[in-house]
């Protein structure tokens, strides 16, 4: 991939998608294609077919996804496992059709056994049952690694994917039920601490660890591995290091200045126990995080404050 290489990214109005392109844009990559959904709605193989037919691009990012948080998973069950396996086997039977030179596919660690060993590694993908709560955008995000792994084996085509752990950072969706808990977080003490209100109220027993990556960070090791990785084996992108939800409630309670109380709702479901990504082959591969929880979660709240009247949901 050089500078004037035409890259695609899909998905670019989304979190991930949004901070790939900010990036390859401050590396002065100079044809960057994007198309919003209503212009090119990727739930449609015609459509896709058509638009690499033209546009003939060399790189792709796929980073278009249905997403959300632990509800949101739960209640749209149908839509999380429709939506990402048609976008993705449209765009990565297109590339591989209409000779993209190299695609990554990006995942999600929720692919891993609910009770994977910890940290996970990458090879114990399949090797036991999934966290009921997510299951169905995990199986579409599992098709799609097999789709890339099966299409380099039989057709040589160069498509590696990367599986990022949870994600956040600006351009993410702050919605209160079904966004991930980290902005959903952030969306409850601002709300409580504007409306002056005695508790926020934090889904679950607070006990689950979560490992928390920064969009930034996940970008440029996107562009790291499309340059220097081309092999089938799927690779994990994280920080090696988790919080409990306890103690990121407290840390986002302080970064927001919220003076109330936390109470946590059991009622609600933890998901799954622990998810620490191994990101020892990433560190061999000679990239690593550089950005930590709490000056990504402070630049995160800045991000919100700034952008509030005109957020995702
Ligand atoms: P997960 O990593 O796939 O489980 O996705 P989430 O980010 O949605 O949830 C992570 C953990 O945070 C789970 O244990 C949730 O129960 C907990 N959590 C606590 N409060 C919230 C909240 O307001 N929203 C969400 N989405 N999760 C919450």
């Amino acid at each position: 991939m050089n500078k004037h290489s035409k890259i695609y990214v899909a998905g670019h109005n989304g979190l991930v998608g949004s901070a790939i392109l900010r990036y390859l844009q401050t590396q002065n990559f100079d044809q960057l294609l994007v198309r919003r959904r209503a212009e090119l709605d990727l739930t449609r193989q015609a459509d896709v077919e058509e638009f690499f037919a033209q546009q003939r691009p060399e790189y792709v990012f796929l980073a278009a996804a249905k997403v959300g948080g632990i509800h949101a998973n739960n209640t749209y069950p149908a839509e999380f496992i429709r939506d990402n396996l048609l976008i993705q086997n449209h765009i990565i039977d297109a590339a591989y059709r209409f000779g993209v030179k190299k695609l990554t596919f990006l995942g999600s660690t929720c692919i891993y056994p609910k009770l994977a060993p910890q940290p996970m590694p990458e090879e114990c993908l399949l090797t036991g049952s999934l966290e009921p709560t997510n299951e169905w955008y995990a199986i579409a995000k599992i098709a799609g690694i097999k789709m890339c792994q099966a299409y380099r084996k039989q057709y040589g085509f160069n498509a590696i994917s990367v599986m990022p752990t949870n994600l956040y950072g600006q351009g993410d969706n702050f919605h209160l039920e079904n966004a991930h808990v980290l902005p959903a977080l952030i969306r409850r003490f601002h709300d409580a601490k504007q409306q002056k209100l005695p508790e926020v109220v934090v889904w679950g027993t607070g006990s689950p660890r979560r490992e928390f990556l920064h969009v930034d960070d996940l970008a440029t090791a996107c562009v790291f591995l499309m340059q220097h990785y081309d092999q089938p084996e799927i690779v994990n992108i994280g920080t090696g290091q988790e919080v409990s939800i306890r103690e990121l409630a407290q840390l986002i309670k302080d970064i927001v200045g919220y003076q109330g109380k936390l109470i946590f709702d059991e009622s609600k479901p933890d998901g799954t126990p622990r998810k620490l990504s191994d990101v020892s082959k990433l560190t061999q591969l000679g990239w690593q995080a550089q950005i930590n929880l709490e000056d990504g979660l402070k630049h995160t709240y800045q991000w919100f404050l700034a952008n509030q009247n005109n957020i995702r949901e």
